[in-house]
């Protein structure tokens, strides 16, 4: 089952306390697609400028990711630089430059319009909304936001999520977005919005998914070596999504079991800059630590 995933394709500029790069290969929808493409095909609405090398579309391309959808236009491409300190759960945005997305009309390929499964990654809430009008009949809707969305287009952002299933967020996001201090109760507020669940990524302290009638918590994977946290979230919901995608199934089961896909997923990116662990990963560590994740988690009943 293919998933169509709309968001950034960028350069990002990134310092952490470990070091610092420019203008690597970075974005929501580069950083899910590739996670998601462990588990399933994705097919990619996105838009590049003209100085987007074609080494980095031929790495998408390795991937088994479908650009038909991947639109390059006169301009520059998206660009962000952040920074982390020593808590690396909390990216500082310095710049973000949309550049060829101030312009970006999505026009979805006709195979695309079919799609079952859609994600709505990080990216202007108008272009979320204006690529899922085009999908004919989708079955399960994700998406995710940030601050700068959450702040700069609330009304779009708000018109968008009654038609989201799953929405995937951090808890920051969560707080901003329901103006609620309370996580939980976001959450319960952020439920009232459209979306009948709700992820919420805790970084280092791993991801809680609520639901009317359920609350699954499940820690993220107990790294020594933490060097950047970039793209952790758009991993996680590439692993998450994907791994539903591949069992085209939503029970609560395979929801927690997809939970901890994301996690797996997100785990690896953060072990080096940019997408440089994805490139190294293959199918048999994903799942040592899927089992791993499980003997962490266990603990017999009384
Ligand atoms: P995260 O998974 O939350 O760490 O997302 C990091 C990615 O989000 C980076 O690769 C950025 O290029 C991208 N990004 C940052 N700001 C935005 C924005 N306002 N809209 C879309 N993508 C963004």
């Amino acid at each position: 089952m293919s998933i169509l995933v709309i968001g950034s394709v960028a350069f990002d500029s990134v310092e952490t306390p470990f070091g610092k790069v420019e203008d690597i290969l970075g974005g929501s929808a580069t950083y899910f697609s590739t996670s998601a493409s462990f588990f399933t095909d994705v097919n990619l609405v996105a838009v590049v400028g003209e100085d987007f090398p074609d080494d980095h579309l031929d790495f998408l391309r390795s991937r088994n990711i479908d650009l038909s959808g991947l639109q390059t236009m006169p301009g520059e491409t998206f660009r962000w630089k952040g920074r982390y300190g020593y808590d690396l759960n909390e990216a500082q945005t310095l710049e973000t430059h949309l550049n060829v997305f101030e312009s970006f009309r999505p026009e979805l390929p006709e195979n695309y319009r079919d799609a079952e499964y859609v994600f709505l990654a990080n990216i202007d809430p108008e272009l979320q909304l204006e690529v899922l009008k085009q999908v004919k009949n989708p079955q399960l809707v994700a998406c995710d936001t940030m601050n700068f969305w959450i702040e700069g287009k609330r009304d779009a952002l708000l018109k968008t999520l009654p038609h989201v299933d799953i929405l995937i967020i951090n808890d920051a996001e969560a707080r901003q977005l329901a103006d609620e201090p309370n996580v939980i109760k976001a959450a319960r507020k952020i439920l009232t919005f459209g979306p009948k669940t709700l992820v919420v990524k805790r970084g280092e302290y791993g991801a809680l998914m609520v639901s009317e009638h359920a609350v699954f918590s499940a820690p993220a994977y107990p790294l020594e070596s933490v060097f950047d946290p970039t793209g952790a979230g758009d991993t996680f919901a590439g692993g998450f999504i994907g791994y539903l995608a591949s069992t085209r199934n939503q029970s609560e089961a395979c929801l927690r079991q997809a939970i901890v896909f994301g996690s797996v997923m997100a785990s690896f990116t953060v072990e080096d800059f940019s997408l440089n662990r994805l490139r190294l990963l293959n199918s048999s560590e994903i799942e040592e630590r899927f089992r791993t994740f499980k003997l962490l988690t266990h603990f017999d009943d009384l």
